[in-house]
Protein backbone atom coordinates (compact mmCIF):
# COMPACT_ATOMS: atom_id res chain seq x y z
CA UNK A 1 0.00 0.00 0.00
CA UNK A 2 1.41 3.07 -0.81
CA UNK A 3 2.23 5.95 2.30
CA UNK A 4 -0.56 9.05 1.77
CA UNK A 5 2.12 11.03 2.80
CA UNK A 6 3.48 11.35 -0.74
CA UNK A 7 5.33 14.64 -1.78
CA UNK A 8 3.81 16.06 -5.43
CA UNK A 9 6.65 15.53 -7.18
CA UNK A 10 6.28 12.36 -8.58
CA UNK A 11 8.51 9.59 -10.30
CA UNK A 12 8.02 8.33 -14.04
CA UNK A 13 7.07 4.49 -14.73
CA UNK A 14 8.35 3.77 -18.38
CA UNK A 15 6.07 0.49 -19.45
CA UNK A 16 8.01 -1.35 -22.59
CA UNK A 17 7.91 -4.66 -22.88
CA UNK A 18 7.27 -5.28 -18.99
CA UNK A 19 2.81 -5.00 -19.64
CA UNK A 20 2.54 -6.62 -15.52
CA UNK A 21 1.92 -5.50 -12.99
CA UNK A 22 3.24 -8.83 -10.82
CA UNK A 23 6.70 -9.31 -10.53
CA UNK A 24 7.35 -5.81 -11.98
CA UNK A 25 10.71 -4.86 -10.38
CA UNK A 26 10.52 -1.37 -11.83
CA UNK A 27 6.92 -0.58 -10.54
CA UNK A 28 7.84 -2.05 -6.79
CA UNK A 29 10.84 0.26 -6.93
CA UNK A 30 9.12 3.68 -8.12
CA UNK A 31 6.52 2.46 -5.07
CA UNK A 32 9.04 2.54 -2.29
CA UNK A 33 10.08 6.27 -3.65
CA UNK A 34 6.73 7.21 -1.86
CA UNK A 35 5.93 9.49 -4.75
CA UNK A 36 3.05 9.57 -7.25
CA UNK A 37 3.51 7.39 -10.08
CA UNK A 38 2.98 8.19 -13.65
CA UNK A 39 2.51 4.88 -15.46
CA UNK A 40 3.57 6.06 -19.17
CA UNK A 41 3.74 3.96 -22.39
CA UNK A 42 5.64 5.52 -25.37
CA UNK A 43 4.79 4.95 -29.14
CA UNK A 44 7.85 5.56 -30.11
CA UNK A 45 8.03 4.61 -33.87
CA UNK A 46 11.78 5.68 -34.82
CA UNK A 47 13.86 3.96 -31.97
CA UNK A 48 13.50 0.32 -32.63
CA UNK A 49 12.98 -1.74 -35.46
CA UNK A 50 9.05 -0.61 -36.66
CA UNK A 51 6.38 -3.21 -35.07
CA UNK A 52 5.09 -5.80 -37.75
CA UNK A 53 1.34 -6.18 -37.59
CA UNK A 54 0.28 -9.20 -35.45
CA UNK A 55 2.76 -7.35 -32.87
CA UNK A 56 0.68 -4.11 -33.50
CA UNK A 57 -2.60 -5.99 -32.84
CA UNK A 58 -0.92 -7.72 -29.54
CA UNK A 59 -0.04 -4.06 -28.58
CA UNK A 60 -2.97 -2.61 -29.04
CA UNK A 61 -4.88 -5.39 -26.41
CA UNK A 62 -1.93 -5.71 -23.93
CA UNK A 63 -2.42 -2.06 -23.59
CA UNK A 64 -6.03 -1.95 -23.05
CA UNK A 65 -5.39 -4.98 -20.31
CA UNK A 66 -2.39 -2.99 -18.23
CA UNK A 67 -4.41 0.18 -18.55
CA UNK A 68 -7.62 -1.32 -16.63
CA UNK A 69 -5.36 -3.10 -13.94
CA UNK A 70 -4.05 0.38 -12.87
CA UNK A 71 -7.52 1.71 -12.90
CA UNK A 72 -8.43 -0.83 -10.80
CA UNK A 73 -5.48 0.46 -8.14
CA UNK A 74 -6.50 3.56 -8.79
CA UNK A 75 -3.71 4.80 -11.11
CA UNK A 76 -3.81 5.38 -15.30
CA UNK A 77 -1.73 4.68 -17.77
CA UNK A 78 -0.51 7.23 -19.69
CA UNK A 79 -0.01 6.84 -23.51
CA UNK A 80 2.19 9.25 -25.44
CA UNK A 81 3.51 9.37 -28.97
CA UNK A 82 6.91 10.25 -30.30
CA UNK A 83 10.78 9.81 -29.62
CA UNK A 84 11.38 8.56 -26.32
CA UNK A 85 13.56 11.37 -25.04
CA UNK A 86 11.76 14.09 -25.99
CA UNK A 87 8.40 12.65 -24.60
CA UNK A 88 9.79 11.78 -21.41
CA UNK A 89 11.59 15.59 -21.41
CA UNK A 90 8.30 16.70 -22.24
CA UNK A 91 6.34 14.74 -18.80
CA UNK A 92 8.75 15.99 -16.32
CA UNK A 93 8.38 19.76 -17.76
CA UNK A 94 4.68 18.85 -17.15
CA UNK A 95 4.83 17.24 -14.33
CA UNK A 96 8.33 18.44 -12.19
CA UNK A 97 9.31 14.42 -12.49
CA UNK A 98 12.18 13.91 -10.39
CA UNK A 99 13.31 10.22 -11.36
CA UNK A 100 12.68 7.14 -13.72
CA UNK A 101 12.07 3.67 -13.69
CA UNK A 102 12.01 1.31 -15.86
CA UNK A 103 12.58 -2.26 -16.74
CA UNK A 104 15.90 -2.18 -19.26
CA UNK A 105 15.59 -3.25 -22.94
CA UNK A 106 18.68 -5.57 -23.78
CA UNK A 107 18.28 -5.73 -27.31
CA UNK A 108 20.97 -3.31 -29.23
CA UNK A 109 18.90 -0.42 -30.23
CA UNK A 110 16.95 -0.63 -26.92
CA UNK A 111 19.88 -0.61 -24.98
CA UNK A 112 21.96 1.73 -26.87
CA UNK A 113 18.52 4.52 -26.92
CA UNK A 114 18.38 3.51 -22.61
CA UNK A 115 21.66 4.92 -21.97
CA UNK A 116 21.35 8.02 -23.86
CA UNK A 117 18.12 8.73 -22.64
CA UNK A 118 19.54 8.34 -18.55
CA UNK A 119 22.28 10.27 -19.59
CA UNK A 120 20.26 12.58 -20.79
CA UNK A 121 17.91 13.15 -18.23
CA UNK A 122 20.60 12.88 -15.48
CA UNK A 123 22.49 16.02 -16.80
CA UNK A 124 18.83 17.73 -16.43
CA UNK A 125 18.56 15.87 -12.61
CA UNK A 126 16.32 13.51 -12.98
CA UNK A 127 17.62 9.67 -11.69
CA UNK A 128 16.87 7.20 -13.72
CA UNK A 129 16.46 3.72 -12.50
CA UNK A 130 16.78 0.54 -14.61
CA UNK A 131 15.94 -2.98 -13.89
CA UNK A 132 15.73 -6.26 -15.36
CA UNK A 133 12.41 -7.49 -15.47
CA UNK A 134 12.40 -8.97 -18.84
CA UNK A 135 15.45 -11.88 -18.89
CA UNK A 136 16.29 -14.80 -16.57
CA UNK A 137 19.11 -12.51 -16.15
CA UNK A 138 21.03 -9.88 -17.98
CA UNK A 139 23.48 -10.14 -20.82
CA UNK A 140 27.75 -10.02 -19.21
CA UNK A 141 25.98 -11.80 -16.29
CA UNK A 142 27.33 -15.55 -17.62
CA UNK A 143 30.51 -15.23 -19.48
CA UNK A 144 32.68 -18.19 -20.18
CA UNK A 145 35.33 -19.02 -17.86
CA UNK A 146 37.68 -16.41 -20.07
CA UNK A 147 35.39 -13.37 -19.59
CA UNK A 148 33.87 -14.14 -23.18
CA UNK A 149 29.99 -14.37 -23.91
CA UNK A 150 29.38 -18.48 -24.28
CA UNK A 151 28.09 -18.95 -28.08
CA UNK A 152 26.98 -22.59 -27.61
CA UNK A 153 23.41 -22.98 -25.86
CA UNK A 154 24.00 -26.33 -22.87
CA UNK A 155 26.87 -24.60 -21.59
CA UNK A 156 25.33 -20.95 -21.21
CA UNK A 157 22.05 -22.72 -19.72
CA UNK A 158 24.10 -25.09 -17.51
CA UNK A 159 26.11 -21.85 -16.86
CA UNK A 160 22.90 -19.60 -15.58
CA UNK A 161 21.05 -22.29 -14.25
CA UNK A 162 23.88 -22.77 -11.77
CA UNK A 163 24.17 -19.41 -11.09
CA UNK A 164 20.76 -18.37 -10.55
CA UNK A 165 17.86 -19.37 -8.12
CA UNK A 166 13.73 -18.11 -9.07
CA UNK A 167 13.57 -14.82 -7.07
CA UNK A 168 10.58 -14.43 -4.98
CA UNK A 169 7.81 -13.27 -6.68
CA UNK A 170 6.94 -9.17 -6.10
CA UNK A 171 3.20 -8.48 -5.54
CA UNK A 172 1.84 -5.39 -7.17
CA UNK A 173 0.66 -2.25 -4.96
CA UNK A 174 -2.80 -2.57 -3.74
CA UNK A 175 -3.14 1.20 -4.79
CA UNK A 176 -1.10 3.42 -7.26
CA UNK A 177 -1.49 7.17 -6.54
CA UNK A 178 -1.37 8.73 -10.18
CA UNK A 179 -1.39 12.44 -10.82
CA UNK A 180 -4.19 13.80 -13.56
CA UNK A 181 -2.32 14.57 -16.80
CA UNK A 182 -3.86 14.13 -20.27
CA UNK A 183 -3.04 10.87 -22.28
CA UNK A 184 -3.55 9.86 -26.46
CA UNK A 185 -6.14 7.53 -26.54
CA UNK A 186 -5.69 4.10 -27.87
CA UNK A 187 -7.98 4.16 -30.76
CA UNK A 188 -6.07 7.33 -32.43
CA UNK A 189 -3.00 4.96 -32.38
CA UNK A 190 -4.86 2.18 -35.29
CA UNK A 191 -2.95 -0.41 -33.95
CA UNK A 192 -5.49 -3.03 -34.58
CA UNK A 193 -5.63 -3.79 -38.09
CA UNK A 194 -8.77 -2.06 -40.34
CA UNK A 195 -9.64 -2.85 -44.18
CA UNK A 196 -8.77 -5.33 -44.08
CA UNK A 197 -8.72 -6.75 -40.79
CA UNK A 198 -7.25 -10.03 -40.83
CA UNK A 199 -7.17 -10.76 -36.66
CA UNK A 200 -10.46 -12.67 -37.00
CA UNK A 201 -8.72 -15.83 -36.08
CA UNK A 202 -6.47 -14.54 -33.58
CA UNK A 203 -7.65 -16.54 -30.34
CA UNK A 204 -5.34 -14.72 -27.74
CA UNK A 205 -5.83 -13.12 -24.65
CA UNK A 206 -2.82 -10.77 -24.45
CA UNK A 207 -2.35 -9.37 -20.97
CA UNK A 208 -1.27 -10.49 -17.59
CA UNK A 209 -4.25 -12.23 -16.86
CA UNK A 210 -4.15 -14.15 -19.66
CA UNK A 211 -0.70 -14.86 -19.47
CA UNK A 212 -1.33 -15.92 -16.41
CA UNK A 213 -4.45 -17.97 -17.06
CA UNK A 214 -2.24 -20.10 -19.80
CA UNK A 215 0.56 -20.57 -17.84
CA UNK A 216 -1.68 -22.66 -15.37
CA UNK A 217 -3.31 -24.63 -17.89
CA UNK A 218 -0.46 -25.61 -19.50
CA UNK A 219 1.57 -27.11 -16.24
CA UNK A 220 -2.09 -28.62 -15.38
CA UNK A 221 -2.22 -29.92 -18.61
CA UNK A 222 0.70 -30.22 -21.84
CA UNK A 223 3.54 -29.53 -19.42
CA UNK A 224 3.27 -33.51 -17.99
CA UNK A 225 4.19 -34.96 -21.69
CA UNK A 226 5.53 -31.68 -22.95
CA UNK A 227 9.29 -33.10 -23.92
CA UNK A 228 7.63 -35.48 -26.39
CA UNK A 229 4.61 -33.89 -27.08
CA UNK A 230 6.29 -30.56 -27.67
CA UNK A 231 6.53 -31.93 -31.12
CA UNK A 232 3.48 -33.41 -31.82
CA UNK A 233 2.05 -29.53 -34.10
CA UNK A 234 -1.70 -31.21 -34.01
CA UNK A 235 -1.75 -31.34 -29.87
CA UNK A 236 -1.91 -28.50 -27.90
CA UNK A 237 0.91 -29.71 -26.14
CA UNK A 238 3.14 -26.65 -25.11
CA UNK A 239 2.40 -23.43 -23.16
CA UNK A 240 1.66 -20.42 -26.03
CA UNK A 241 3.41 -18.07 -23.79
CA UNK A 242 5.37 -16.27 -26.09
CA UNK A 243 3.74 -13.74 -27.02
CA UNK A 244 2.92 -12.77 -23.06
CA UNK A 245 6.55 -13.66 -22.32
CA UNK A 246 7.41 -11.11 -25.69
CA UNK A 247 5.55 -8.59 -24.06
CA UNK A 248 6.39 -8.80 -20.54
CA UNK A 249 3.28 -9.91 -19.27
CA UNK A 250 4.30 -12.44 -17.10
CA UNK A 251 8.12 -12.99 -15.96
CA UNK A 252 10.19 -15.70 -17.11
CA UNK A 253 11.41 -16.62 -13.81
CA UNK A 254 7.27 -16.78 -12.69
CA UNK A 255 7.38 -19.72 -15.47
CA UNK A 256 10.50 -21.03 -14.48
CA UNK A 257 9.19 -21.38 -10.41
CA UNK A 258 5.81 -22.44 -11.29
CA UNK A 259 6.74 -25.24 -13.23
CA UNK A 260 9.61 -26.48 -10.73
CA UNK A 261 6.91 -26.05 -8.00
CA UNK A 262 4.39 -28.38 -9.57
CA UNK A 263 7.27 -30.71 -10.29
CA UNK A 264 8.22 -30.55 -6.64
CA UNK A 265 4.90 -31.02 -5.32
CA UNK A 266 4.52 -34.46 -7.81
CA UNK A 267 1.68 -32.85 -10.08
CA UNK A 268 4.54 -32.76 -13.18
CA UNK A 269 7.82 -35.01 -13.57
CA UNK A 270 10.48 -33.11 -12.64
CA UNK A 271 12.38 -34.27 -16.33
CA UNK A 272 9.43 -32.54 -18.30
CA UNK A 273 9.83 -28.92 -16.16
CA UNK A 274 13.31 -29.08 -16.70
CA UNK A 275 12.91 -29.21 -20.66
CA UNK A 276 10.41 -26.32 -20.45
CA UNK A 277 12.87 -24.15 -18.27
CA UNK A 278 15.64 -24.91 -21.12
CA UNK A 279 13.21 -23.51 -23.88
CA UNK A 280 12.82 -20.27 -21.61
CA UNK A 281 16.77 -20.40 -21.38
CA UNK A 282 16.72 -20.65 -24.77
CA UNK A 283 15.00 -16.75 -24.69
CA UNK A 284 17.62 -15.58 -22.65
CA UNK A 285 20.41 -17.12 -24.88
CA UNK A 286 18.96 -15.60 -28.29
CA UNK A 287 18.79 -12.05 -26.50
CA UNK A 288 22.24 -13.01 -24.68
CA UNK A 289 23.57 -13.63 -28.01
CA UNK A 290 22.09 -10.64 -30.23
CA UNK A 291 23.21 -8.32 -27.28
CA UNK A 292 26.55 -9.24 -27.52
CA UNK A 293 26.72 -9.79 -31.38
CA UNK A 294 24.68 -7.08 -32.62
CA UNK A 295 25.58 -7.54 -36.48
CA UNK A 296 23.43 -10.60 -36.17
CA UNK A 297 20.17 -8.86 -37.18
CA UNK A 298 21.21 -8.51 -40.13
CA UNK A 299 24.52 -10.61 -40.89
CA UNK A 300 25.56 -14.32 -40.56
CA UNK A 301 26.77 -14.85 -37.21
CA UNK A 302 29.55 -17.35 -39.50
CA UNK A 303 30.41 -14.99 -42.12
CA UNK A 304 31.28 -17.20 -44.51
CA UNK A 305 27.48 -18.11 -44.83
CA UNK A 306 26.85 -14.76 -46.18
CA UNK A 307 28.25 -15.54 -49.40
CA UNK A 308 26.00 -18.03 -50.05
CA UNK A 309 24.19 -17.63 -53.59
CA UNK A 310 20.50 -16.87 -52.74
CA UNK A 311 18.41 -16.78 -55.41
CA UNK A 312 15.90 -14.51 -56.19
CA UNK A 313 12.32 -15.83 -56.85
CA UNK A 314 9.50 -14.00 -56.20
CA UNK A 315 6.80 -16.40 -57.08
CA UNK A 316 8.66 -18.78 -55.05
CA UNK A 317 8.38 -16.92 -52.00
CA UNK A 318 4.93 -15.82 -52.38
CA UNK A 319 3.90 -19.45 -52.60
CA UNK A 320 5.66 -19.95 -49.67
CA UNK A 321 4.23 -17.10 -47.81
CA UNK A 322 0.87 -17.83 -48.63
CA UNK A 323 1.40 -21.63 -47.76
CA UNK A 324 0.94 -23.04 -51.46
CA UNK A 325 4.15 -24.76 -52.08
CA UNK A 326 2.76 -28.39 -52.67
CA UNK A 327 4.58 -29.91 -49.41
CA UNK A 328 1.16 -30.15 -46.76
CA UNK A 329 3.20 -29.21 -43.67
CA UNK A 330 4.95 -26.90 -44.77
CA UNK A 331 1.77 -24.85 -46.39
CA UNK A 332 -0.55 -25.91 -42.52
CA UNK A 333 2.20 -24.19 -41.05
CA UNK A 334 2.71 -20.64 -43.08
CA UNK A 335 -1.58 -21.25 -43.33
CA UNK A 336 -2.10 -21.11 -39.82
CA UNK A 337 0.56 -18.35 -38.99
CA UNK A 338 -1.43 -16.13 -41.29
CA UNK A 339 -4.95 -17.08 -39.59
CA UNK A 340 -3.96 -16.68 -35.58
CA UNK A 341 -0.46 -14.93 -35.65
CA UNK A 342 1.81 -17.90 -34.50
CA UNK A 343 2.91 -21.28 -35.81
CA UNK A 344 4.44 -24.33 -34.09
CA UNK A 345 7.82 -24.51 -32.87
CA UNK A 346 8.77 -27.77 -35.28
CA UNK A 347 6.55 -26.27 -38.18
CA UNK A 348 8.56 -23.21 -37.79
CA UNK A 349 11.57 -25.12 -38.03
CA UNK A 350 10.26 -27.34 -40.64
CA UNK A 351 9.01 -23.94 -42.96
CA UNK A 352 12.47 -22.17 -42.46
CA UNK A 353 14.75 -25.06 -43.20
CA UNK A 354 12.34 -25.25 -46.49
CA UNK A 355 12.54 -21.22 -47.53
CA UNK A 356 16.26 -21.22 -47.26
CA UNK A 357 17.15 -24.21 -48.37
CA UNK A 358 14.79 -26.07 -50.72
CA UNK A 359 14.27 -22.70 -52.39
CA UNK A 360 17.58 -21.02 -51.59
CA UNK A 361 15.83 -18.41 -50.20
CA UNK A 362 17.88 -15.48 -48.14
CA UNK A 363 17.07 -16.10 -44.49
CA UNK A 364 16.33 -12.39 -44.28
CA UNK A 365 13.26 -12.67 -46.18
CA UNK A 366 11.77 -15.46 -43.93
CA UNK A 367 12.90 -13.54 -40.91
CA UNK A 368 11.19 -10.48 -42.37
CA UNK A 369 7.60 -12.45 -42.65
CA UNK A 370 8.14 -13.75 -39.37
CA UNK A 371 8.36 -10.26 -37.97
CA UNK A 372 5.21 -8.86 -39.72
CA UNK A 373 3.37 -11.69 -39.17
CA UNK A 374 4.41 -13.43 -35.63
CA UNK A 375 2.29 -12.32 -32.76
CA UNK A 376 5.91 -13.35 -30.78
CA UNK A 377 8.03 -11.67 -33.47
CA UNK A 378 11.00 -10.91 -30.86
CA UNK A 379 13.97 -9.55 -32.59
CA UNK A 380 16.30 -11.89 -30.93
CA UNK A 381 14.61 -15.36 -30.78
CA UNK A 382 13.77 -14.89 -34.44
CA UNK A 383 16.74 -13.89 -35.76
CA UNK A 384 18.29 -16.51 -33.62
CA UNK A 385 16.44 -19.52 -35.27
CA UNK A 386 16.32 -18.67 -38.56
CA UNK A 387 19.99 -18.44 -38.43
CA UNK A 388 19.80 -21.63 -36.67
CA UNK A 389 18.08 -23.00 -39.30
CA UNK A 390 20.04 -21.45 -41.98
CA UNK A 391 23.34 -23.14 -40.49
CA UNK A 392 24.83 -19.42 -40.17
CA UNK A 393 24.43 -18.98 -36.38
CA UNK A 394 26.59 -19.36 -33.19
CA UNK A 395 25.26 -22.55 -32.40
CA UNK A 396 23.29 -23.72 -35.17
CA UNK A 397 22.16 -27.12 -36.65
CA UNK A 398 25.06 -28.79 -39.10
CA UNK A 399 25.10 -27.17 -42.83
CA UNK A 400 23.86 -30.88 -43.81
CA UNK A 401 20.73 -30.89 -41.97
CA UNK A 402 18.24 -30.35 -44.70
CA UNK A 403 14.54 -31.29 -42.79
CA UNK A 404 12.66 -33.61 -45.68
CA UNK A 405 9.40 -31.50 -45.32
CA UNK A 406 7.37 -35.01 -46.04
CA UNK A 407 9.08 -37.52 -43.80
CA UNK A 408 8.67 -34.40 -40.82
CA UNK A 409 5.30 -34.64 -41.49
CA UNK A 410 4.61 -38.68 -41.43
CA UNK A 411 7.04 -38.62 -38.13
CA UNK A 412 5.42 -35.79 -36.16
CA UNK A 413 1.91 -35.18 -38.00
CA UNK A 414 1.39 -39.09 -38.69
CA UNK A 415 -2.26 -38.83 -38.48
CA UNK A 416 -2.57 -35.83 -41.06
CA UNK A 417 -4.34 -33.92 -37.40
CA UNK A 418 -2.27 -30.69 -37.89
CA UNK A 419 -2.55 -30.59 -42.42
CA UNK A 420 -6.56 -31.42 -42.11
CA UNK A 421 -6.73 -28.45 -39.64
CA UNK A 422 -5.28 -25.95 -41.83
CA UNK A 423 -5.06 -27.46 -45.46
CA UNK A 424 -8.62 -28.38 -45.58
CA UNK A 425 -8.57 -29.27 -49.07
CA UNK A 426 -6.69 -32.44 -48.33
CA UNK A 427 -8.87 -33.35 -44.95
CA UNK A 428 -10.42 -36.42 -46.75
CA UNK A 429 -7.17 -37.80 -48.13
CA UNK A 430 -6.10 -41.21 -46.08
CA UNK A 431 -3.23 -40.64 -43.60
CA UNK A 432 -0.78 -42.46 -45.82
CA UNK A 433 -0.84 -39.87 -49.01
CA UNK A 434 -1.54 -36.66 -46.41
CA UNK A 435 1.90 -35.50 -46.35
CA UNK A 436 2.76 -36.40 -50.09
CA UNK A 437 -0.48 -35.73 -52.03
CA UNK A 438 1.16 -36.70 -55.09
CA UNK A 439 2.36 -39.71 -54.35
CA UNK A 440 -1.34 -40.68 -54.01
CA UNK A 441 -3.16 -43.24 -56.89
CA UNK A 442 -5.44 -41.31 -59.25
CA UNK A 443 -8.47 -42.69 -57.84
CA UNK A 444 -7.38 -42.11 -53.99
CA UNK A 445 -6.89 -38.37 -55.34
CA UNK A 446 -10.51 -38.39 -57.29
CA UNK A 447 -12.43 -40.09 -54.19
CA UNK A 448 -11.12 -37.32 -52.11
CA UNK A 449 -11.87 -34.71 -54.36
CA UNK A 450 -8.13 -33.43 -54.34
CA UNK A 451 -7.20 -32.40 -58.11
CA UNK A 452 -3.10 -31.85 -58.31
CA UNK A 453 -2.55 -28.21 -59.65
CA UNK A 454 -6.36 -27.04 -59.56
CA UNK A 455 -6.97 -27.77 -55.46
CA UNK A 456 -3.96 -27.88 -54.24
CA UNK A 457 -0.78 -27.06 -56.02
CA UNK A 458 1.52 -29.51 -57.03
CA UNK A 459 5.51 -28.97 -55.33
CA UNK A 460 6.86 -26.43 -56.23
CA UNK A 461 10.41 -28.37 -56.39
CA UNK A 462 11.41 -31.85 -56.01
CA UNK A 463 12.70 -32.39 -52.75
CA UNK A 464 15.92 -34.78 -54.02
CA UNK A 465 16.91 -32.37 -56.66
CA UNK A 466 16.49 -29.23 -54.02
CA UNK A 467 18.18 -31.12 -51.83
CA UNK A 468 20.99 -31.74 -53.96
CA UNK A 469 21.37 -27.96 -55.02
CA UNK A 470 21.16 -27.03 -51.25
CA UNK A 471 24.15 -29.40 -50.08
CA UNK A 472 26.29 -28.00 -52.65
CA UNK A 473 25.93 -24.48 -51.97
CA UNK A 474 26.36 -24.91 -48.45
CA UNK A 475 29.30 -27.32 -48.81
CA UNK A 476 31.04 -24.80 -51.11
CA UNK A 477 30.26 -21.71 -48.71
CA UNK A 478 31.16 -23.83 -45.22
CA UNK A 479 34.20 -24.75 -46.97
CA UNK A 480 33.42 -28.43 -46.93
CA UNK A 481 33.10 -28.32 -50.73
P1 LIG B 1 6.99 -23.53 -25.44
O1 LIG B 1 7.46 -24.80 -26.05
O2 LIG B 1 5.94 -23.61 -24.43
O3 LIG B 1 8.30 -22.84 -24.82
C1 LIG B 1 8.25 -21.93 -23.71
C2 LIG B 1 8.94 -20.64 -24.07
O4 LIG B 1 10.32 -20.87 -24.31
C3 LIG B 1 8.41 -19.99 -25.32
O5 LIG B 1 7.25 -19.25 -25.05
C4 LIG B 1 9.60 -19.11 -25.72
O6 LIG B 1 9.61 -17.91 -24.99
C5 LIG B 1 10.79 -19.95 -25.30
N1 LIG B 1 11.30 -20.72 -26.45
C6 LIG B 1 10.91 -21.96 -26.83
N2 LIG B 1 11.64 -22.35 -27.90
C7 LIG B 1 12.49 -21.33 -28.19
C8 LIG B 1 13.49 -21.13 -29.16
N3 LIG B 1 13.79 -22.05 -30.09
N4 LIG B 1 14.15 -19.96 -29.18
C9 LIG B 1 13.89 -18.99 -28.26
N5 LIG B 1 12.95 -19.13 -27.30
C10 LIG B 1 12.27 -20.28 -27.26
N6 LIG B 1 10.06 -17.45 -30.58
C11 LIG B 1 9.66 -16.22 -30.22
O7 LIG B 1 9.27 -16.02 -29.07
N7 LIG B 1 9.67 -15.19 -31.13
C12 LIG B 1 10.08 -15.35 -32.41
O8 LIG B 1 10.10 -14.38 -33.18
C13 LIG B 1 10.49 -16.65 -32.82
N8 LIG B 1 10.88 -16.87 -34.10
C14 LIG B 1 11.25 -18.14 -34.47
C15 LIG B 1 11.67 -18.37 -35.79
C16 LIG B 1 12.04 -19.64 -36.20
C17 LIG B 1 12.51 -19.87 -37.63
C18 LIG B 1 12.00 -20.71 -35.29
C19 LIG B 1 12.40 -22.10 -35.71
C20 LIG B 1 11.61 -20.49 -33.97
C21 LIG B 1 11.24 -19.22 -33.55
N9 LIG B 1 10.84 -18.97 -32.22
C22 LIG B 1 10.46 -17.70 -31.85
C23 LIG B 1 11.00 -20.00 -31.18
C24 LIG B 1 9.79 -20.90 -30.91
O9 LIG B 1 9.26 -21.40 -32.10
C25 LIG B 1 8.68 -20.21 -30.12
O10 LIG B 1 9.20 -19.53 -29.00
C26 LIG B 1 7.65 -21.24 -29.63
O11 LIG B 1 7.11 -21.95 -30.70
C27 LIG B 1 6.56 -20.52 -28.87
O12 LIG B 1 5.54 -21.41 -28.50
P2 LIG B 1 5.30 -21.77 -26.98
O13 LIG B 1 5.24 -20.52 -26.17
O14 LIG B 1 4.13 -22.67 -26.93
O15 LIG B 1 6.64 -22.55 -26.63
Amino acid sequence: MQSPHVTTRPVILWFRRDLRLQDNPALNRAIEAERPVLPVFILDEGAERLLGGAARWWLDKSLRALASNLEARGSRLILRRGDSLSVLQGLITETGAEALFLNRSFEPAGFERDADIAYALQADGVSCHGFNGSLLCPPGSVLNGSGQPYKVFTPFMKALLGKFEPPAGLEPPARIVTPQIASDGLDEWGLHPRRPDWSGGFDWTPGEAGALDNLSAFINGGLKTYSHGRDIPGRANTSRLSPHLHWGEISPWRAVREAREAAVQGRVPAAEAEKFVAEIVWRDFSTHLLHHFPFIESRAFRAEYDAMPWRDDPAALEAWRRGQTGYPLVDAGMRQLWATGWMHNRVRMVVASFLVKHLMIDWREGEAWFWDTLVDADLASNVQNWQWVAGSGADAAPYFRIFNPTAQGQKFDGDGAYVRRWVPELCRLPDKWIQAPWTAPTEILRDAGVRLGDTYPRPVVDHDVARARALNALKAVSGRG
